[in-house]
């Protein structure tokens, strides 16, 4: 592997769950999948507690991340629940999901983990393990087919290259389709020799030394395209549009950055941020977009949640605790509530807010995003991210929105 490919961002990967009871052989077939003893094996059941994560070079897939999870068909309530809980959150992460099971077959429990993940539209293959034991019986076979077209059959003690292969030509079968072509971030919007200007502050919350990662991946995307990409702060940002020959195709700003620069780009130009570009790639802009106009509605009392995908050092004036809040609170006029959820976890109490705020999720996959609109959607609470949420209260939505056309679209 090289040091490029075991840099892709593990947001990038597509995320491959294992799941299946306890002793199912999970940890082997991940043991077997990446050639070495990453998952703890053993005959004892529910030697797996926690999450194991496997990031590599998955030829021809390219690079993937494979979570083995433990069996949560724990009969012992208080040992399962936290085991419980931490498998579920890996139901959110999950692009193809394979459940292990052994010569038993399947029962109740692998057709609820099926139809758990046939809800979420997320492939499923199944693997058949222990078959040096005792081979499966025809008539669970064909029950198992019912749900999974080809399950595999192995021991997982022989033959694990073969086994290997197989599941790959499965995998590389259901792959959703933008992993294997993944869409261009901006390709849509600029075409070759087009001049795109990025605004990126470098204030207390910029990381010392270098830029974050939704700068970087739009640098290399603009690349990509061929496009000239001028990368200033706002202060250099009026001097360098007046420089050029000709009308900059967009102008890309951090949010926290907008009003300024929406006042120094006259309105002809194309105008929106990193975390509305994020927005749409990394979740459903169009649903954000509508989620927004609650913030209008917003009385006093009212909750909002605050979800960031990652947990990170919190500064003097963090967007999420202090600049969010500030700006949501000089539009409504209103005394509202904030609460947070960072990293992996994900609120259940849905039902005591008015309004959930995602951060853009560069750190996590696209469909954790989705995983949670879902899940707001199911309990009728609106849904917006950090760069939609902010252009609205400073008045520019419309404009910052402009640019993807998302009612023609229909995104
Ligand atoms: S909080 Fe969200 S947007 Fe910010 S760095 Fe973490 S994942 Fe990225």
């Amino acid at each position: 592997m090289t040091i490029q490919q075991m840099k892709t961002p593990k947001a990038n990967r597509l995320h491959i769950g294992i799941f299946g009871k306890r002793n199912a052989g999970k940890s082997s077939l991940l043991n077997a999948l990446v050639n070495q003893d990453i998952s703890i094996v053993s005959d004892v059941a529910g030697t797996t507690t926690d999450p194991v994560e496997k990031t590599m070079e998955f030829l021809p897939l390219g690079p993937v991340v494979f979570i083995d999870t433990a069996g949560i068909d724990d009969a012992d309530p208080k040992l399962g629940l936290s085991r419980i809980e931490k498998t579920k959150k890996i139901f959110d992460r999950t692009d193809i999901a394979i459940i292990v099971c052994d010569y038993d077959g399947w029962d109740e429990y692998e057709i609820s983990l099926y139809e758990e993940f046939e809800k979420r539209n997320i492939p499923v293959l199944s693997v058949i393990t222990k078959q040096d034991i005792k081979n499966i019986h025809a008539d669970k076979l064909d029950e198992i087919t019912k749900y999974v077209k080809i399950p595999l059959l192995t021991s997982m003690a022989n033959n694990n290259r073969e086994i290997v292969y197989k599941l790959k030509e499965q995998l590389v079968s259901v792959c959703p389709e933008d992993f294997i072509t993944p869409p261009s971030i901006l390709g849509d919007l600029v075409k070759p020799k087009d001049t795109v200007i990025l605004v990126v502050p470098v204030d207390k919350e910029a990381p010392k030394g270098r830029l974050i990662l939704p700068q970087v991946q739009v640098i290399r995307d603009l690349l990509d395209n061929r496009c000239k990409a001028f990368v200033v702060q706002e202060t250099e940002l009026k001097e360098t549009i007046n420089e050029l020959k000709n009308r900059p195709k967009l102008v890309i700003t951090d949010s926290q950055a907008f009003k300024e620069v929406a006042a120094d780009v006259e309105q002809e130009i194309p105008l929106t941020s990193f975390s509305i570009v994020f927005a749409r790639m990394k979740g459903d802009l169009k649903e954000f977009y509508q989620g927004a106009r609650a913030i209008d509605t917003l009385k006093d009392n009212d909750r909002v949640l605050i979800c960031e995908s990652c947990t990170h050092h919190q500064i003097e004036d963090d967007i999420a605790r202090v600049k969010i809040p500030r700006w949501i609170k000089t539009k409504t006029g209103k005394d509202i509530k904030f609460d947070y959820h960072s990293g992996h976890d994900f609120a259940k109490n849905l039902e005591d807010y008015a309004l959930l705020i995602h951060c853009g999720a560069c750190m996590t996959n696209r469909r954790e995003v989705l995983s949670r609109i879902m899940k707001c959607k199911e309990a009728n609470l609106p849904v917006t991210n950090y760069g939609i949420a902010i252009a609205h209260c400073l008045g520019i939505l419309e404009r910052a929105i402009a640019p993807f056309n998302i009612m023609d679209s229909g995104e």
